[in-house]
């Protein structure tokens, strides 16, 4: 070989990478512009999935329509679709590409009990009174996830990237219900990187434990059995369970004030017997314990447990329990999360029209919140902060103690409502919540490119998964071998509502909208007296 020769080929060896990273960057840059801009061209189908599931408005663990709507259309698309998974009936699993990197979308799609709102209208006016209704805006994720996924599908066909693309329900997560038992079964075992995404008023990503309002919890049902007597005539033969349902309540409220204020617990009486004349055989109390750490959580679920066990010795009656949700307090990713701020940042907000504005002040005013209308900026990167203060929580925590995840939240809903109510609902099937859920789909696309085109990030965010979160905390799952999921749950509420909602299921071959269908002019806002 000669010198000139060797110089060529050195000089080529040393070249190639830098000719083939800034081959591929560009055409990151070029795949990102593309995906972002057949988003775009997908606003009716996304405005469609948003207001189908708005109108089925089914409670965690019955979102047959729904689920039975969403993989239609993802088999339709192309997707394997596996039912049924982690015994869960109205669970899946869909998925589409071959290799890695795996990259799982998840998003919830149950809704609220007693929320029934008819969209686009600023004051409280049910659909079907008492049913019910996405008070929290889950009806979007969806939207959200399959366009970005659809859309991600195509890019990869056509420019032949390797790669596995994953959705998931987040099943009856008003109930804390599916994760801890989709993690258990094994379903993320072989994923490197979970996008879920989550409604919100706001455009943003967080790492850590993010702005320390999380915490995780156990939600536990107690179930005291008694014995039936006259209670009038014969009340020392009873043994009421209802009398211990209060005792064990009395009791937890008066441990509650020795107990770090961390913790935040709250029960409803779900079993309180049948009429006054009849000793109460059967009494139940449903609990949620939560706290801002494995342990402590753990702690107040024995705490529970006593008290429960003390209130049955004192009634002479008996007590049995029964886990139906589990939650971890999340952590998100580091890697991912600036890797997403930079795509929210590109993204930007939606253009709100006069029209969306006039029905978030005319509502925030109408609930009594500050009337500030929609926000018109994205937030910066939400870092964890020094002294958690702890709130609601949301079951993926199980998964992003089990693989690099971020919870991006995307802006369809309006600032300063009470959430798990009606007013939560008001926006979630208007151009408002379509608008947010088309912005949150191209974040969601741009980010799984981010990872499906620089394997080196996916290695980062596994490093910071392995030598920063997980260093000193290790996953416990809070289920007992014997915890199944609470499946039956919901199902009477359903049963009693279906038949009525059924009426009001969004047609999309006959109208544009669901406010179209329902008649809605937007914005119906009281008129100003
Ligand atoms: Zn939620």
């Amino acid at each position: 070989m000669n010198r000139k020769f060797q110089f060529i080929l050195l000089f080529g060896a040393l070249l190639l990478p830098v000719v083939l990273e800034a081959q591929q960057a560009a055409s990151l840059a070029e795949l990102k512009q593309k995906a972002a801009a057949d988003i775009d061209g997908m606003q009716t189908f996304t405005q469609q999935m948003v207001d189908q599931i708005f109108s089925f408005s089914e409670l965690g663990f019955q979102e047959f329509e729904t689920s039975r709507y969403i993989t239609g259309i993802l088999e339709k698309n192309g997707f394997q679709v596996q039912r049924g998974v982690a015994g869960i009936p109205t669970a899946w699993v869909a998925t589409y590409g071959t290799g890695k990197p795996v990259i799982a979308y998840i998003t919830d799609l149950d809704c609220i009990p007693r929320a029934s709102q008819k969209p686009g209208v600023a004051y409280h006016d049910p659909i079907v009174a008492g049913a019910p209704g996405h008070g929290e805006g889950h009806n979007s994720g969806m939207a959200v996830n399959v366009t970005a996924a659809l859309v991600l599908k195509k890019l990869m066909a056509e420019h032949h990237l390797a790669g596995t693309i994953k959705i998931f329900p987040g099943v009856a997560e008003e109930l804390l219900g599916s994760k801890a038992f989709y993690v258990r079964a094994g379903l993320f075992k072989d994923v490197d990187i979970v996008l879920g995404s989550h409604v919100e008023s706001e455009f943003s990503t967080a790492y850590g434990t993010g702005n320390g309002e999380w915490s995780g919890l156990v939600s536990v049902q107690y179930f005291f059995h008694g014995k039936a007597a006259h209670a009038a005539s014969a009340p020392w033969e009873g043994r009421s369970a209802l009398d211990a349902v209060e005792l064990m309540d009395t009791g937890w409220d008066f441990r509650r004030e020795h107990i770090r204020p961390a913790q935040r617990s709250h029960r409803v009486i779900i079993n309180g017997g049948d009429q006054p004349n009849v000793v109460p055989s059967e009494a139940a109390v449903w609990y949620y314990f939560r706290e801002l750490d494995y342990k402590h959580i753990k702690e107040l679920y024995d705490l529970g447990n006593t008290i429960a066990d003390s209130a049955a010795k004192m009634t002479g009656t008996t007590v049995d329990h029964k886990l139906v949700g589990s939650a971890w307090p999340p952590f998100y990713n580091k890697v991912i999360a600036e890797a997403q701020q930079k795509n929210i940042e590109s993204v930007g907000m939606p253009k709100w029209s006069e029209a969306d504005q006039t029905l978030a002040k005319a509502l925030q005013k109408e609930i009594g919140a500050k009337a500030e209308g929609l926000k018109e900026k994205v937030e910066p990167l939400v870092e964890p902060v020094k002294n958690p203060t702890g709130g609601g929580s949301d079951d993926v925590g199980d998964i992003s103690w089990n693989v690099p995840m971020v919870y991006m939240m995307y802006p369809a809903n309006i600032p300063n409502l009470p959430g798990h109510s009606w007013p939560n609902a008001v926006a979630m099937a208007t151009p408002i919540a379509h608008k947010g859920s088309t912005a949150g789909a191209k974040v969601q696309a741009l980010t799984a490119l981010d990872f499906l085109l620089q394997p080196q990030l996916v290695q980062a965010a596994w490093d910071y998964f392995r030598n920063v979160q997980t260093k000193d905390v290790h996953y416990e799952t809070f289920l007992g071998p014997e915890d199944k999921p609470a499946i039956e749950m919901n199902k009477e509420k359903m049963e009693k509502f279906v038949p009525e909602l059924k009426k009001f299921y969004y047609d999309p071959a006959r109208y544009k909208t669901y406010l179209e269908q329902l008649g809605i002019q937007y914005p119906t806002v009281k008129p100003k007296s």
